[in-house]
């Protein structure tokens, strides 16, 4: 007979539902039309009703499931006396069957740090660019992104009326990833995809020295992993700060989970202890593969602007 699920599993099977249900938050505020825009530091850095919704959801959620684990959200919001219609409850049972590898089974809850973006790509989504936007929860065990889910509220909405709308593609390492297509681009083709929103000399002066053959600029880290993971660009390239690590945590563990690379603008790991600045002072670089022909491309003087 099966033994029972470990923590991780009851958090990871947790996790694919709750941002389910995010997925159908995110696409009800829109339909209501009244979106709720706030900036925070500026018109470049939005929270709209639907971040502070899903971000209550999500953290509320998981907290009374998991009292014990460390939850970050990118809002300042309380997670308690949240409204009731927001609490999920549910567990993908599939998740649950699945054979976790066996270094995880002795993991605490106390020991995991979950890291939320309830909804990353909120300038996009506040421009009508949805297939941009994802809902983000990330994993954390001993200082290292292990597991995520990235819920696509939009996926398939410019596919017709029978399309089923949104999707969940969730992984952990060791396991793999699921809920896609594993897709690459074709070999020798450099294509990068990088900000559309937040781009500036040092972003573009990096980018230029790889010598791509195609930008892709498209908002939101989630959708920008999803690009890598699908075959649609080959290096994920921000060479600036701005990105936290609510947006690097599930998309790195899902990409290091299909065998690609994520880091800071230098080659050195991200660390996602509960302790840890939240800024990625040090840009990011991500790729499937060929990791080292960007690496080896970034200039000098682009290093010495971002100090991790
Ligand atoms: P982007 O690729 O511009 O969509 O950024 C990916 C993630 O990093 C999003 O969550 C952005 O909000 C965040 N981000 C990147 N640069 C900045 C910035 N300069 N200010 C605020 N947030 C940023
Ligand atoms: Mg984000
Ligand atoms: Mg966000």
């Amino acid at each position: 007979m099966a033994s029972s699920p470990t923590v991780l599993m009851r958090l990871m099977a947790s996790a694919y539902s709750v941002a389910h249900r995010a997925g159908t938050i995110v696409r009800n505020v829109m339909a209501g039309g009244d979106l709720g825009i706030v900036e925070k530091c500026g018109p470049n850095d939005l929270q709209t009703k639907a971040d502070r919704l899903v971000q209550m959801s999500i953290c509320s959620s998981l907290a009374r499931k998991f009292p014990r684990v460390t939850i970050i959200g990118e809002e300042d919001l309380p997670s308690h006396d949240v409204d009731e219609e927001l609490i999920e409850d549910s567990q993908c049972e599939e998740i649950l069957l699945k054979a976790f590898p066996p270094q995880y089974s002795s993991i605490k809850e106390e020991e995991l740090v979950v890291w939320v973006d309830p909804l990353d790509g909120t300038k996009e989504y506040t421009e009508g660019l949805l297939d941009h936007v994802t809902v983000l929860i990330g994993i954390a065990y001993e200082g290292k992104a292990i597991a995520g889910v990235i819920n696509q509220p939009f996926y398939n909405y410019e596919a017709g009326a029978d399309a089923v709308l949104g999707r969940t593609i969730w992984g952990v390492l060791g396991l793999g990833a699921f809920g896609f297509q594993l897709k690459e681009v074709p070999a020798g083709k450099h294509i990068i995809t990088t900000t559309r929103s937040h781009s500036s000399k040092l972003v573009n002066d990096c980018i230029s020295a790889m010598n791509p053959d195609d930008v892709v600029r498209v908002g939101g880290a989630g959708n920008k992993i999803i690009q890598l993971i699908e075959g649609k660009a080959s290096a994920y390239v921000f060479a600036s700060p701005g990105c936290k690590k609510w947006d690097t945590c599930a998309p790195e563990a899902i990409l290091h989970a299909v065998g690609g690379k994520l880091t800071d603008i230098h080659g050195n790991p991200l660390h996602y202890n509960k302790e840890v600045k939240h800024m990625n002072s040090a840009g990011v670089l991500a790729t499937l593969r060929n990791f080292d022909y960007y690496a080896s491309r970034v200039p000098e003087s682009v290093k010495q602007a971002l100090v991790p």
